[in-house]
């Protein structure tokens, strides 16, 4: 038997005992290299042996302060005893039927859970599948089913997925799209309310920028024929940005005024990330369908869409599903995770995680001019890096460079953005405050040494 040496029991301490990556990683590296599909990036080539609470272990010896969650995922820390202990057991009596074939408590369970954890306390019901992207696009097939209309709006900035009709949903083109269309057709994006890069300023950003998208919706597409409005609450891939105040809620207006189905892709920012069970709460958004993956089943392939019973129940039966979808490990896992999420209290320790990071990031932005912005809600916080303050033009080479030094000195972070030059953080919401104070040490030495 595997011995179980990860989780939570893993030294919570930085270690660094050859060069990142080490000849291990190396050797690893040079097999996969071979093997595997060039098309699959690693932001960082250390192979990993065991992680847990706010560490990585890799082949080598190293123990890397994570920063970046396996993008988001591992909120509740790796292999959390909760998550474990449930997934052991569960494994031990069946690991899969196939809920279409024969159906499982713990799928019922979860959808439970996502309606009593979902905001709105309207009559709502769930469907499961296995990665966020797969939510999306049912998410989409369901808002069609319901309204009759095909026409799909998103924004710009926006990140929905790697699958055809997600990629023609994601804003970014390299490296998420090109090369690969033609895309899903019906799909339209309008202006999001970036407030850092807004023309007339950050206060005049929301309304701005919600009556731009509301008359190109109007004019271009028609609202009579809009399915969905889908967007990110904070916006993830795009660079961690949190739409001007006042955007979101006249967004969800028109939607509602026009019988459009709002969908929150929470895939991100769901599950505690930000400080809230869901980031769209910030605003008393409730949305019509929610998207959901990421931090649901720490670390397990798990995603759902929630959302308003007769809107969930308007694909005739046998249209939604997927052979694995909702498969019971990661049903226990999601139950575990959600479990440790309420045991430990996990927003407030992510609000606890925001207050440390932006107090530190704010000291070091008064001394390098290169730290733009700082935005972000919870554990889920990003520096917008640029070559300078007034003209706001994009640094990406700092970002990379800023990352490569971290990840040398064993501290694992994340770039993201449209323009390539945001630094993100999102650990996991378990980390010790000393590691996330020693992995803040090392972003404060890389600016230094810029
Ligand atoms: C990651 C992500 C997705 C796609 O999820 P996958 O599990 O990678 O398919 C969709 N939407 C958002 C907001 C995401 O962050």
């Amino acid at each position: 038997m595997t011995e179980l040496s990860g989780g939570p029991s893993l030294p919570q301490e930085r270690r660094v005992v050859t060069a990142i990556p080490g000849p291990k990683s190396q050797e690893l590296q040079a097999r996969r290299s071979a093997t595997v599909a060039g098309g699959v990036g690693s932001t960082l080539p250390v192979f990993t042996v065991r992680a847990g609470g706010g560490v990585i272990e890799d082949v080598d010896g190293n123990s890397l302060i994570d920063f970046g969650s396996g993008i988001a995922v591992t909120s509740v820390g790796s292999s959390a005893e909760a998550v474990v202990r449930r997934a052991s057991a569960q494994l031990a009596n069946f690991t899969h039927t196939c809920f279409m074939v024969t159906p499982y408590e713990g799928y019922v369970e979860v959808c439970e859970e996502l309606a009593k954890l979902t905001p709105g306390d309207h009559a709502k019901k769930s469907a499961l599948f296995n990665s966020g992207a797969e939510a999306v696009e049912n998410a989409v097939k369901i808002a069609r089913a319901y309204t009759k209309r095909t026409a799909v709006v998103v924004f710009d900035h926006g990140y929905h997925g790697r699958t055809n009709l997600t990629m023609a949903l994601t804003a970014k083109n390299m490296p998420y799209k090109q090369g690969f269309g033609p895309f899903a057709p019906e799909v339209y994006r309008v202006p999001v309310a970036y407030g850092y890069r807004w023309p007339t300023g950050p206060e005049n950003c929301g309304p701005e920028a919600a009556a731009q998208a509301i008359e190109q919706i109007t004019k271009q597409i028609g609202a009579e024929n809009v399915a969905a409005i889908i967007i990110e609450p904070v916006l993830g891939e795009g660079g961690f940005i949190e739409p001007a105040k006042g955007f979101l809620p006249e967004i969800v207006k028109f939607a509602n005024d026009n019988g459009i189905v709002f969908v929150a892709d929470e895939i991100q920012s769901g599950f505690c990330r930000t400080g809230q069970w869901f980031a769209c709460e910030d605003e008393g958004i409730v949305p019509d369908l929610i998207t959901t993956a990421k931090g649901i089943a720490g670390g397990l392939p798990l995603a759902a869409v929630t959302g308003r019973a007769e809107i969930m129940d308007a694909a005739h039966a046998g249209g939604l599903g997927g052979t694995y979808g909702g498969n019971p490990v990661a049903c226990a896992a999601a139950l575990g995770s959600i479990e440790t999420m309420r045991e430990l209290d996990l927003n407030a320790k992510a609000k606890r995680i925001e207050e440390v990071m932006k107090g530190r990031l704010s000291a070091m932005q008064e001394k390098h001019d290169v730290i733009g912005d700082i935005r972000g809600r919870g554990a889920m916080i990003a520096i917008e890096l640029v070559k300078d303050p007034a003209t706001k033009e994009p640094n990406a080479e700092a970002a990379g460079a800023l990352a490569k030094a971290c990840h040398s000195e064993g501290l694992v972070v994340l770039t993201c953005g449209t323009y390539g030059n945001v630094l993100r953080f999102l650990p996991p919401l378990v980390i010790g405050e000393d590691l996330l104070n020693e992995g803040l040490d090392i972003i404060e030495g890389a600016l230094a040494k810029l």
